[in-house]
């Protein structure tokens, strides 16, 4: 079965409940990614080697920021992702796929989408 509120809403862990479990680390959270089909969140070794990846291609493209177009772009196609996680306002805060800081991510003009979105 899918999560119960699947479709309803962006996956919201800091305002619904359900949502929480989708993150959650323990063995609990875990039998709920299984029960509703939803993908394991990626290990901190995966967070941590995309960061370090991030920081490099940004520190080699001169530290180039992405216009505040292209970085509303690039946010406003994340909000439409089924990766996509949302904080209590409702705005992208970290993508499933690669674990990064979206509003970080998407500033750097270097970043590149993990799922090819943008
Ligand atoms: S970076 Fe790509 S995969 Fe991650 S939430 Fe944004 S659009 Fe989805
Ligand atoms: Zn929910």
């Amino acid at each position: 079965m899918a999560r119960p509120c699947a479709g309803a809403h962006p996956l919201s862990p800091e305002t619904c409940r359900v949502c929480w479990w989708c993150l959650d680390r323990s063995s609990k959270g875990r039998a709920y990614r299984q029960l509703w089909s939803e993908p394991e969140p990626p290990g901190s070794g995966r967070v941590a080697a995309s960061i370090v990846g991030a920081v490099v291609s940004h520190a080699s493209s001169g530290l180039a920021k992405a216009s505040d177009e292209e970085k509303a772009r690039r946010l406003a196609l994340c909000l439409a992702c089924p990766e996509v996680v949302v904080d209590g306002m409702g705005e992208p805060r970290s993508c499933r796929a690669c674990g990064c800081r979206l509003r970080i991510k998407a500033s750097w003009a270097s970043q590149t989408c993990p799922r090819g979105a943008w």
